[in-house]
């Protein structure tokens, strides 16, 4: 693709405006400008035609999981995963208990020569030290949100080899993040305590089913601990962002607290939209949240058509199918997901009168830029942005493959589904990465996206 182009007779589909046509001037990777449909330009300035093709800004996949695929070559492979489904950038997660400063060199040197498209990283706090540095990890790395799990608290963090923390650290966290304005704390919102004794309880159950599951984890201890993050955030001035958000009960105190506190943020993923608790999936449908009730999905399509849940994203687990074939207990959780984002909210949301093509822009792109500070250069389709664009045929049907989408993980939760609305081109800084289901970027045209605080 030349340094500057033109993309014509696409559809512009943007955040609180009605689609329309629009041609974009596309110079040097940034959108230069914004056209009238059909506007001549200088005959040196290449065109790609885009009729009846619906232009979305580049999304943004903000939860995917680094380190659960192939060590090293998941920046390929998950990558190359993401530009099929039409995602010009990936926020992922790491969960170390070693220095972030040893992590973010060592992850930079994988990543840098592998990925296909734009990559931020998220860190997980889990000790004294982190807490400490978050600061400098601001300043030094462009890294502005961190995770904490209330779920690994005490004895369940040790066991996965962290310093086990308790509330005096999670008022720490969140007296420091009150301090760094513009820092999200992603809070991962499960009461373990009362979990572990539900769970010992189901797993005296002979032939566990995801419903057995969803009883170890009821919605109680994801509300409660989302009130509880809720409170420690607006006490101490924390920027709180909830991620996969699975219940009607945890939703509506969001929705009631947001009018004491606004700063709270709420994140769903695509299998609380598709998936319930009496799936027969068994042990491949073991999620963490888990799949809940029939209502908990129609409370989900209601707050993603309400306002009240943000984002849209995957929380992308690239592990193989073997991983999940095992006794329920045993079985791995969670699954891989980021292909399959659009696909689903077109199928399921779109062409089922349950969402607008702006709420799904704004959903997966301006949404995720403005939350985790890439506004205003990426996240939209304005002058100046970087020009990462997805093109979407709304009409083309295509059954899930798993391997024709290239992740590191062998299987889809979709596998067999036929959607209808998929991505055909993806384009990060104005260079075709994915055209029509084929990769033809090179590894290493992502670049690191470094999130400053002072916007
Ligand atoms: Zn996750």
């Amino acid at each position: 693709m030349p340094a500057e182009f033109v993309l014509r007779g696409a559809h512009v589909v943007e955040a609180g405006c009605t689609p329309r046509l629009l041609d974009l001037l596309i110079r040097d990777g940034k959108i230069a400008g914004r056209l009238a449909p059909g506007m001549p330009v200088d005959a040196s300035i290449p065109i790609l035609q885009a009729d009846g093709l619906h232009a979305f800004p580049g999304l943004i996949d903000a939860h995917v999981h680094f380190g659960f695929g192939e060590k090293i070559t998941e920046y390929s492979t998950e990558t190359v995963y993401a530009a099929q489904g039409g995602f010009t950038s990936i926020l992922g997660y790491f969960l170390n208990n070693e220095s972030y400063a040893d992590v973010y060199e060592r992850e930079q040197e994988y990543a840098r020569a592998r990925c296909h498209v734009d990559y931020g990283f998220h860190f997980s706090v889990a000790n004294e030290e982190h807490v400490r540095d978050m600061p400098d990890y601001v300043g030094r790395y462009g890294v502005t949100s961190f995770k904490y799990f209330m779920n690994f608290k005490g004895e369940e963090g040790r066991y996965l080899g962290l310093d086990g923390t308790d509330d005096g650290y999670f008022h720490d966290l969140m007296k420091t993040a009150g301090a760094l304005p513009g820092v999200q704390i992603v809070c991962h919102t499960e009461n373990i305590e009362i979990v572990n004794r539900l769970r010992r309880r189901a797993q005296a159950i002979e032939q566990p089913t995801l419903k057995d599951w969803a009883n170890a984890k009821p919605p109680f201890t994801e509300a409660e601990s989302c009130v509880r993050a809720m409170y420690f955030a607006q006490q101490l001035g924390a920027h709180l962002y909830i991620p996969h958000l699975s219940t009607r009960l945890a939703l509506d105190e969001v929705r009631r607290w947001r009018s004491r506190y606004p700063q709270v943020r709420v994140e769903t993923c695509p299998h609380y939209l598709t998936h319930d608790e009496d799936s027969d999936l068994g042990s491949m449908g073991k999620a963490n949240p888990p799949f809940r009730s029939k209502d908990d999905v129609e409370a989900m399509w209601e707050g993603l058509r309400d306002g009240s849940i943000d984002v849209v994203a995957s929380d992308h687990v690239p592990r193989k199918r073997a991983t999940k074939e095992r006794p329920f207990w045993l079985a791995s959780q969670g699954f891989p997901g980021t292909a399959t984002i659009l696909p689903v909210l077109l199928s399921e949301g779109y062409h089922k009168g349950r969402l607008t093509l702006p709420r799904i822009a704004e959903l997966l792109t301006e949404a995720p830029a403005r939350i985790f500070g890439m506004l205003p250069r990426k996240g939209t389709l304005r002058v100046g942005a970087d020009a990462d664009i997805t093109l979407v045929d709304l009409q083309r049907s295509r059954t899930v493959r798993a391997e024709e989408l290239g992740s590191y993980s062998d299987y889809s939760l979709y596998d067999g589904w036929t959607l209808k609305g998929w991505p055909v081109r993806t384009i990060v800084r104005g260079v075709t990465v994915m055209q029509d289901g084929r990769i033809v970027g090179r590894p290493g045209h992502g670049q690191y996206l470094a999130r400053p605080l002072d916007r």
